[in-house]
C-alpha cells in the first residue's frame, strides 16, 4: 500500500463529502447521445469504470436547459432526471460522488430552431464564425431560467452537486470577457456589470437547490489579450464567496480563442496551469480544483500538501486508466497506463467531429462493457502465441494474451522494444510518447512474455518457436520511392540521389552543417513537426515545404499544429512554404516550386521526405505459405497511427 495522505483523504463541499481529492471535471463524451435521455449504458458504463477506478467526484458533462444551446445532456428533457437516478444507482457502491456542470454554449451553441446563437454581443464564435444575436433582457431571463432547470434535474435526479460553467468562454465568460461583451447597459461595461449575469445565475440556482446542496463554480483567465484576464477573475471569486453564492471553486483557463490552453498537449508540461490558477485559489478559503495534464497522484499530493488547492482534476489520465487511483493506493504504480497527452482519440476526435469518446493508448474507451480489462475472458486453451515485432501493436497483442492466459513469446530484430515509437520519444516535446511504449514493456516482464531481443524471425525461423498462432507486428519500411501523394507523377527521386526520411534523421549522426535542411511533408501529421524541431534543435536551418495549406492539418483538432507553429515561427532558422513541394533536387541544388508555382532555389542542401511508409508484410505471406495461422497487425497491415496501432494489438490479442 502505497501512502498519500493529503490527495486520498476526504473533503466536504457542502452537505456532501467526496471519499478523496482525485477529480474528473466535466468533458464531453457525447457517449449518450445515442439515449433518449442522454444517459446511455455506455455513459453509466463509462463513469462506472472510473468510479470502481477509485476517482473522488466526477462532474459531468455539460447539461443545457435551453434548445438555444444543445448539449449531450438536455434538461429539457424529461426522461433526464431517470436517466440520472440509474447512473447513480450505478455509481453510488463505488463511492465516488456525482457533480452536475451547468451550461449555455452562447455564441458557440447553435440553436436547434436554426437562428442566431446568443451571445452577450454580436461577436461571431471563432468556432463557427457566426455573428451572435445580443441576448435582450427577457432571453437573459430564459438563460437564468435554463440553469435552474438543469439544477433543478440533477437534484431530483439523486446528483450530488451542481457546478455553473463560467470559462472557456461560454455564454457566462462571454459576459465576463471585454472582448466578447460590448453591451451599454447594466450587463456590460465595468466588471460589476459583466458579472451580474453569473451573480443572478448562481442566485436562481441556489433558490432551486437550496442550502447546504454544494453548487460551484468553474471559472478561470480566457489568456486572450484584452480579454477576461487573472486579476479580474480572482476579483470574481472573492466577490462570489463573499456572497454566499459558491461551495467551491474549479479554475482553468483559456476560450475558444485560445483552445490549446485549455486542454494542453504534450508539449504542455505537468501543471501548465497553476500559474494562473494558484494566485486566484489562494484568494478563496472555499475548496478549490485545479486542472492542467495532471497524470499522478505524487503530483496530486504535493499541490494538496503545498496548500496550493483542495482537489487536483485528472480527466485524460483517468480516460487512458479508469483504475489509475486504486492501482497507485495499492502500489502497483507501474501497471498505470500512462496518458500520453496526445489529444488524438479524446478531444481531438471529437473536434474531427467524430461521435464519441476514445483514447489512443486504451482502445476500451467508451465501450467499456464489452472490453474493459476486468472482463476479458480467460482463454478455453492456453495456445502458443509468437508475436513478431515489439512496436506498440505487436506488444499489445502479446500483453492481452498472455492476460488470456496465452504462453506468449516475442520477437523483435531490433536490441529494444518499442518500434517507431523509440524515434518518435527522440523529437523535441515529445517524450511522453514513449511512455507507453515503457508501460507496454513492463506490462509484458510483468506477465512473464518471453521476451527475445536483437531476433530477426523469417518464415524458416518459425517452425523453431512451434506456434499455435502467430501474430506478424512487423510495422512498415520508409518508402525509399520517392512517391508523394502531393505530386504521385513526380518521384522525388533523382537518379541515384535520394532524400532522407525520417528515420535516417532520427537514426543517423546529424550534420547540421548540411543544411539548409528542406523537409518535405506529405502527410500533415505530427512526424513532419517532429522531424523539424529535431533538425532545429541539432542546430540546422529548415525550409519546411508541405502541399497542405497549413502546418500538419491533421494535429490541428488535437489542439497541436497552433502551438507547433508558434514554437517553429519564432526561430529565425525556420521557414514555411505551404502548398508547395520540392521540384528538383541534386547535390548543387534543391528547387521548390512555391504556392505562387515560382521555382525557388535553395543551393546545396538536405532534403528530408516525411511520406507514408510501406507495410512490411513479407512474413504474413510467406507464414501462410507454410500453413501458420496468422494475423498481421499495426503498421504491417498498413500504415497508420499509433491509435491503430493499439486497438489492431488488442483485437489480435484477443482472437488468438
Ligand atoms: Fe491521453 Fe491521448 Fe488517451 Fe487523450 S487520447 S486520454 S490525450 S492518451
Amino acid at each position: 500500500m502505497t501512502s498519500f495522505p493529503n490527495a486520498l483523504s476526504p473533503l466536504r463541499i457542502g452537505q456532501v463529502t467526496i471519499p478523496n481529492r482525485i477529480v474528473r471535471t466535466a468533458h464531453v463524451t457525447m457517449l449518450g447521445m445515442d439515449a433518449k435521455s442522454g444517459v446511455s449504458e455506455r455513459l453509466i458504463a463509462y463513469h462506472e469504470a472510473r468510479a470502481r477506478g477509485g476517482v473522488g467526484l466526477t462532474i459531468l458533462e455539460i447539461c443545457s436547459g435551453h434548445p438555444s444551446s444543445p448539449a449531450p445532456l438536455m434538461a429539457i428533457n424529461p426522461g433526464l432526471v431517470e436517466g440520472y437516478r440509474q447512473l447513480v444507482e450505478r455509481i453510488r457502491p463505488h463511492g465516488m460522488r456525482l457533480f452536475q456542470q451547468l451550461w449555455h454554449g452562447g455564441h458557440h451553441a447553435k440553436p436547434l430552431d436554426g437562428s442566431a446563437p446568443w451571445s452577450a454581443s454580436d461577436i461571431p464564435s471563432p468556432r463557427l464564425g457566426i455573428a451572435a444575436r445580443p441576448m435582450t433582457r427577457s432571453m437573459i431571463t430564459e438563460a437564468i431560467d435554463s440553469y435552474v432547470l438543469g439544477a433543478g434535474a440533477a437534484r431530483k435526479g439523486g446528483i450530488d452537486g451542481v457546478e455553473v460553467h463560467a470559462a472557456h468562454g461560454y455564454l457566462i465568460q462571454q459576459f465576463l470577457s471585454p472582448i466578447t461583451n460590448r453591451r451599454t447597459d447594466d450587463y456590460g461595461g465595468p466588471l460589476e456589470n459583466r458579472m451580474r449575469l453569473l451573480l443572478e445565475v448562481l442566485a436562481a440556482v441556489r433558490e432551486e437547490v437550496g442550502a447546504g446542496f454544494p453548487v460551484g463554480v468553474r471559472v478561470g483567465p480566457d489568456m486572450v489579450e484584452g480579454g477576461f484576464g487573472a486579476d479580474e477573475c480572482l476579483t470574481l471569486v472573492r466577490t462570489l464567496e463573499s456572497k454566499g453564492l459558491i461551495d467551491f471553486v474549479d479554475l482553468s483557463q483559456g476560450s475558444y480563442f485560445t483552445i490549446p490552453k485549455i486542454v494542453g498537449a504534450m508539449h504542455e508540461p505537468s501543471g501548465y496551469q497553476l500559474d494562473h490558477s494558484v494566485p486566484i485559489a489562494a484568494v478563496t478559503d472555499l475548496p478549490t480544483i485545479v486542472t492542467g495534464r495532471f497524470r499522478t497522484l505524487e503530483e496530486a499530493e504535493q499541490i494538496i500538501r503545498l496548500g496550493q488547492a483542495d482537489c487536483v482534476s485528472m480527466v485524460r489520465a483517468t480516460i487512458a486508466d479508469p483504475d489509475l487511483v486504486n492501482k497507485t493506493r495499492q502500489g502497483r504504480i507501474s501497471e498505470v497506463r500512462p496518458c500520453i497527452a496526445c489529444n488524438q482519440a479524446c478531444i481531438g476526435s471529437q473536434l474531427a467531429g467524430k461521435p464519441g469518446l476514445g483514447c489512443t493508448v486504451n482502445p476500451a474507451v467508451g465501450h467499456e462493457a464489452k472490453r474493459s480489462e476486468e472482463g476479458i475472458p480467460p482463454a478455453k486453451e492456453t495456445r502458443r502465441v509468437l508475436v513478431v515485432g515489439g512496436g506498440p501493436a505487436g506488444m499489445e497483442a502479446a500483453r492481452i494474451a498472455a492476460l488470456r492466459g496465452h504462453e506468449v513469446i516475442l520477437c523483435e530484430a531490433d536490441k529494444d522494444l518499442g518500434g517507431k515509437l523509440r524515434l518518435a520519444r527522440k523529437a523535441p516535446f515529445r517524450a511522453a510518447i514513449g511512455d507507453v511504449a515503457a508501460w507496454l514493456e513492463s506490462e509484458l516482464f510483468r506477465l512473464g512474455v518471453q521476451i527475445d531481443l536483437s531476433t530477426y524471425v523469417d518464415a524458416d525461423d518459425l517452425e523453431a518457436y512451434s506456434p499455435d498462432a502467430v501474430v506478424v507486428a512487423t510495422g512498415a519500411l520508409p518508402r525509399s520511392d520517392g512517391f508523394r501523394l502531393g505530386n504521385p507523377g513526380s518521384p522525388l527521386a533523382e537518379g541515384n540521389w535520394r532524400p532522407l526520411t525520417s528515420f535516417d534523421v532520427f537514426t543517423r549522426p546529424l550534420d547540421a552543417g548540411n543544411g539548409p535542411f528542406v523537409v518535405e511533408d506529405d502527410i500533415g501529421h505530427y512526424e513532419g513537426i517532429a522531424v523539424a524541431e529535431y533538425l532545429l534543435q541539432a542546430g540546422a536551418e529548415v525550409l519546411y515545404v508541405t502541399r497542405h495549406s497549413s502546418l500538419a492539418p491533421l494535429m490541428e483538432p488535437a489542439l497541436s499544429s497552433g502551438p507547433a507553429f508558434d514554437r517553429l515561427s519564432s526561430n529565425a532558422r525556420f521557414r514555411l512554404f505551404t502548398g508547395s513541394s520540392i521540384s528538383k533536387f541534386d547535390a548543387e541544388n534543391i528547387e521548390i516550386k512555391t504556392a505562387e508555382s515560382v521555382a525557388a532555389s535553395v543551393g546545396a542542401g538536405t532534403a528530408v521526405l516525411v511520406t507514408h511508409a510501406a507495410p512490411n508484410y513479407e512474413l504474413l505471406e510467406s507464414a501462410e505459405e507454410k500453413g501458420f495461422k496468422c494475423q498481421i497487425v499495426g503498421d504491417a497491415r498498413s500504415p497508420r497511427f499509433l491509435e491503430s496501432a493499439m486497438r489492431d494489438g488488442r483485437f489480435a490479442g484477443m482472437r488468438v
